[in-house]
């Protein structure tokens, strides 16, 4: 790869390790012009599959910019880090688990729709309503139809007539 301080092209690997506990790869390199030295860190990125965008090109999954969506969507709204992380985990744990070279934005925009629609009911509605410009919108509608029946909570039984006490 290229060096980051003088840009040539020509670098070689001195030492290759495992770390964070062996999910990546910690690469010492040093630059065969200018002799500086530098780290890269190799993570397995490519299990996750690539994202088809709607005029055909194809762009690497990116997990920041998955998150900087939803933040945005969650914006001001009560709901923790923690369970943010836990969605975008489950979102790339359901891309792993479909085993795809690539997979349509429209996709992976309908697994973080899902998510959401879990986490925060006005976020659901302020990333779909982005979301939609780029949807078929009977498509589109059919989906919001459903997600809402999949979130509805159960009948509590409010609404069935009490019986009136005997006195
Ligand atoms: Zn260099």
């Amino acid at each position: 790869m290229r060096c980051p301080f003088c840009g040539a092209q020509d670098t070689r690997v001195l030492d290759s390790r495992l770390a964070n506990e062996g999910d990546q790869v910690r690469r010492r390199r040093e630059c065969n012009a200018c002799k500086e030295r530098f780290t890269t860190h190799e993570v397995a990125e490519l299990t996750l599959p690539r994202i088809i965008k709607r005029d055909g090109i194809r762009e690497p999954f990116e997990e920041n910019k998955l998150r900087s969506g939803m933040l945005r969507a969650l914006e001001k709204r009560p709901v923790g880090s923690d369970d943010i992380e836990a969605s975008i985990n489950r979102i790339k744990q359901e891309l792993r688990a479909l085993g795809e070279r690539e997979i349509s934005a429209q996709e992976l925009g309908e697994k973080v729709m899902k998510e959401l629609s879990l986490l925060d009911h006005v976020a659901f509605v302020r990333f779909a309503s982005v979301y939609r410009s780029f949807q078929d919108v009977s498509e589109f509608t059919d989906m919001i139809a459903h997600l809402q029946i999949a979130t509805t909570e159960p009948e509590t039984g409010v609404t069935g007539a009490a019986p009136v006490p005997q006195k």
